[in-house]
């Protein structure tokens, strides 16, 4: 019987098998049973392969000759065609790593406005001039950083293709993208769609396999650039490994344990569902979602026990199938993300009060309830540390110069959100918050056209999306005309 999806890698336009004859195994973690077990992991040769139909593409050929305008039509050919297959993409991330297909959904339905405004920009890649002073005539113009590999955590992966992919090729540079070894299955698949968008062989090439393969991109001597995305053990390791090699350029996407602060004024009718679903979407393995929660002491105990009602109520439909489109929560990624948030809960339970949650939901696959604690100790893991999991943590402040502080201490800074009908003070508490976005009375929401990175250890002073994004995949050439 035909495979239901693709497990080779695709390099320079077609699925091959891995040369280093390794595969890995995926299973649906709704109940644990073989998803694949034949996903061809890249090896030395294989990434090798990768690099040199990348460098190919990039120095020879159409896409090397090809103009702005044209490099956009591609983009905006690959829009329509992800737009065709989003039911098809998301149904193969709900399979490997759990995300219900609906609240995939919400998130993909962006992921082609992404590349059609970076389509925009691949004819704009505009320079700058300088008034001719000092006897010479002196311009900077933008280039393309030649190959660059992409290296990406497992929670979204198509919304990583819109902050690096579209990017890094409206500036005209090749990509080789590397799945997480928990959910390649889209990633793969997306591949033929870049090349029946018309892209040439070798610009856009996906390999799968774990650190391993991450290793032998960050290394490699011909790779101009790493994006990466994923937690900041790995990231330290990529920044090592580029520094070892070629000091190849490193942009750093890394975690997160975001603060929400929600004030006595604050609209609790908005407030709620943003800290309960938009906490919980996919799990809370969500980079920047709000996972310790500030509350002002007036208003605590009335807001805690909503959000602990909130929770059960979204428990109960804990266990329905990921592949139903009504169904809002389901199960953590694999084995491994469940030992470890299970790991944090149980720590949680002596280092803070559990109002709710706590347990396996089930017996069979990685279903864990949504889970409150308040009141952590001040050096409680679940407080300082990343879950990545549906885990909040609720401390309650009494001012706003001490909800600064404990927002702030933390060596974590990717995000923040701030529930208050007062505006001067709202903007006065986003300035003061060191993390790279925040929120006013929402949860964090990317977008097409802002910067999304983080402060401190959440990142390494990058940012994706935007012009911010796109100026991260290019290097700028000064010019000097002497004149006569
Ligand atoms: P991870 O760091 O374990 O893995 C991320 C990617 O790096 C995977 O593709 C993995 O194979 C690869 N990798 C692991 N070790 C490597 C090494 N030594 N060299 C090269 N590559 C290596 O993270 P994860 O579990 O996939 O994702 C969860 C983490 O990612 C969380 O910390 C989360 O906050 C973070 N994250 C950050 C963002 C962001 O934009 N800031 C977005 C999503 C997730």
């Amino acid at each position: 019987m035909a495979p239901q999806f693709e497990t080779r890698l695709f390099i320079n336009n077609e699925y091959v098998e891995a040369k280093s004859g390794q595969t890995l195994e995926i299973h649906n973690p709704t109940d644990g049973s073989l998803v694949a077990s034949n996903i061809h992991v890249a090896g030395e040769a294989d990434v090798d392969d990768a690099v040199a139909a990348a460098t190919k593409a990039f120095k020879e050929g159409p896409w090397s000759q090809m103009n702005g305008a044209k490099r956009g039509d591609l983009l905006n050919k690959f829009a329509d065609l992800f737009e065709r297959n989003l039911d098809e993409t998301i149904k193969l991330e709900s399979l490997a790593m759990g995300i219900p297909v609906g609240s995939a959904k919400s998130f993909a339905h962006a992921i082609p406005a992404y590349f059609r405004y970076y389509a925009g920009y691949a004819d704009k890649l505009e320079g700058d001039v300088f008034p001719p002073e000092d006897g010479s005539y002196n311009f900077v113009q933008y280039e393309p950083l030649g190959v660059v590999a992409c290296i990406c955590a497992w929670n979204v992966t198509y919304l990583y293709y819109a902050w690096k992919i579209a990017p890094a090729l409206a500036a005209g540079n090749t990509v080789i993208f590397k799945t997480s070894e928990k959910s390649p299955l889209g990633g793969l698949f997306a591949g033929k769609l870049f090349a029946e968008a018309g892209f040439p062989p070798g610009v856009v090439n996906f390999v799968t396999g774990g650190a391993a393969t991450g290793h032998l991109l960050a290394a490699h001597p011909k790779i101009r650039m790493i994006s990466f995305t994923g937690s900041i053990n790995a990231g330290r390791k990529v920044q090592e490994a580029a520094a070892k090699s070629n000091l190849k350029k490193v942009s750093l996407e890394l975690g997160g344990k975001s603060p929400a602060i929600v004030f006595e004024d604050a609209d609790l009718q908005n407030a709620v569902p943003n800290l309960a679903h938009g906490f919980l979407f996919n799990s809370g393995q969500v980079c920047a979602a709000a996972s310790r929660l500030y509350v002002h002491e007036s208003i605590s105990t009335n807001l805690i026990a909503t959000l602990k009602e909130t929770f059960e109520v979204i428990s109960q439909g804990l266990g329905n199938s990921p592949l139903d489109p009504t169904t809002f929560l389901g199960p953590v990624a694999d084995s491994a993300q469940f030992d470890t948030i299970m790991k944090y809960i149980a720590e949680g339970k002596k280092s803070a009060k559990l109002i709710t949650g706590g347990n396996q939901k089930g017996n069979k696959g990685y279903f864990i309830e949504p889970t409150i604690f308040v009141d952590p100790s001040l050096d409680s893991k679940v407080l300082r540390e990343e879950i990545f999991g549906p885990v909040l943590v609720i401390q309650t402040f009494k001012t706003e110069e001490e909800v600064i502080e404990w927002a702030n201490d933390t060596e974590y800074g990717l995000s923040a959100a701030i529930y208050t009908e007062n505006i001067s003070r709202a903007l006065r508490v986003a300035t003061k918050i060191e993390s790279g976005t925040v929120g006013i009375n929402s949860a964090f929401r990317p977008d097409k056209s802002t910067a999304f990175g983080g402060y401190k250890q959440s990142g390494n002073g990058t940012r994706e999306s935007g012009k911010y994004g796109l100026h991260d995949f290019m290097q700028a050439k000064t010019i000097h005309i002497k004149l006569k």
